[in-house]
C-alpha cells in the first residue's frame, strides 16, 4: 500500500518505555500495529535528565510524601519529541498533548473518536506523586483521567486510551459497522450479546434473536440497550434526554 499520509501515530513519553507496547502489541491493536495501521513510539522521559545522576524527579515544594517529576526535564523530553518527529503536521505541537491525570476530564468515547480522527496524540505519563504544574501550564498539557480511582503510573491510563483509538482506526476492525452499534455510541450501553450454544445450563438464547426477523430484532435490541442504560447509567440516560435530571432529583423544579 502506497501510503501518501503517516499513519496514526501515538507518541508515549514515559519513564518505563520497556512496557509499551505490551498488551498493544497483541490481538488487534498488535496486528494493525504490525500492518503499519499504526504507529507507537515509546520515549524515555529519563533521556532527557541532565545532571549526572540522571534524576527526573524532586521532593514536593512545601512539603508532603513522594517525589515530583520535574517541569525542566520534562519540558525537554516534550521538547524533543517534537524536534524528533519529522512532517510538521505530525510534530507534537501540531498534535493534542495529554497528561494522563486522575484530575482530568474523564475520558468519553466521543474523546477518543476526535483523538482517533485527529493525527495522533502525545501522551505523557506521570508517576510518583505527579508532576510539577508548570510544565502543564507551559506546554498546554490537557489532563485525561480514566476513572476515579488513583493508578500508580499513566502508562496503563495512556494504553487504555490508545488501544479505544486504535480500534476505530480504518482498516483495524474487521467490520466498519461494529464500531457504531456499540456502548456509548448513541449514548447508550450495549444490548446483550449471545452466541452458540443454542442452550447453556438451561438458559436458551432469547427466541427473538434466531427468529430471523431483521426488524424485530433490532426493536428488541433498542429496548434491551435502553432498558439497561435506564437501570445502570441514569447519568448516561438522562444525557441523551436532553440532558435533564433522572426522575427522584427533578423536585426542586
Ligand atoms: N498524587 C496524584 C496521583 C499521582 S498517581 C493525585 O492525587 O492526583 C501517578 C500518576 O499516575 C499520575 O501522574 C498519572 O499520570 C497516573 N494516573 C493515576 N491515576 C490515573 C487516572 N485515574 N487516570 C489517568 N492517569 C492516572
Amino acid at each position: 500500500m502506497a501510503a501518501t499520509h503517516k499513519p496514526w501515530r501515538a507518541t508515549v513519553l514515559t519513564l518505563f518505555p520497556e512496557m509499551f507496547p505490551g498488551p498493544l502489541g497483541v490481538s488487534l491493536a498488535g496486528k494493525a500495529l504490525a500492518l503499519g495501521l499504526w504507529a507507537l513510539e515509546a520515549r524515555d522521559i529519563r533521556d532527557s535528565a541532565t545532571d549526572r545522576h540522571r534524576s527526573v524527579d524532586d521532593t514536593p515544594a512545601g512539603g508532603g510524601p513522594g517525589m515530583v517529576l520535574r517541569a525542566d526535564v520534562l519540558a525537554a523530553a516534550i521538547d524533543a519529541a517534537d524536534i524528533a518527529s519529522g512532517q510538521p503536521e505530525t510534530r507534537p505541537n501540531n498534535r493534542p498533548r495529554l497528561l494522563m491525570s486522575p484530575r482530568g476530564r474523564p475520558l468519553s468515547q466521543s474523546q477518543v473518536m476526535e483523538l482517533a480522527a485527529g493525527p495522533g496524540p502525545l501522551i505523557v505519563c506521570g508517576r510518583f506523586e505527579g508532576v510539577d504544574q508548570r510544565v502543564i501550564t507551559a506546554r498546554g498539557l490537557e489532563e485525561v483521567s480514566i476513572g476515579d480511582y488513583v493508578l500508580s503510573g499513566g502508562e496503563i491510563a495512556a494504553m487504555a486510551l490508545i488501544d479505544a483509538c486504535v480500534r476505530l482506526l480504518p482498516g483495524v476492525m474487521g467490520k466498519p459497522a461494529s464500531g457504531a452499534d456499540e456502548s456509548f455510541s448513541e449514548g447508550l450501553l450495549e444490548y446483550p450479546q449471545y452466541t452458540r450454544p443454542q442452550e447453556f445450563e438451561g438458559q436458551p438464547i432469547p427466541e427473538t434473536l434466531t427468529s430471523g426477523d431483521h426488524a424485530k430484532i433490532a426493536a428488541w435490541r433498542r429496548a434491551e440497550a435502553e432498558a439497561l442504560t435506564r437501570a445502570r447509567r441514569p447519568d448516561l440516560w438522562a444525557a441523551k434526554n436532553g440532558g435533564q435530571k433522572p426522575p427522584k432529583d427533578t423536585t426542586k423544579g
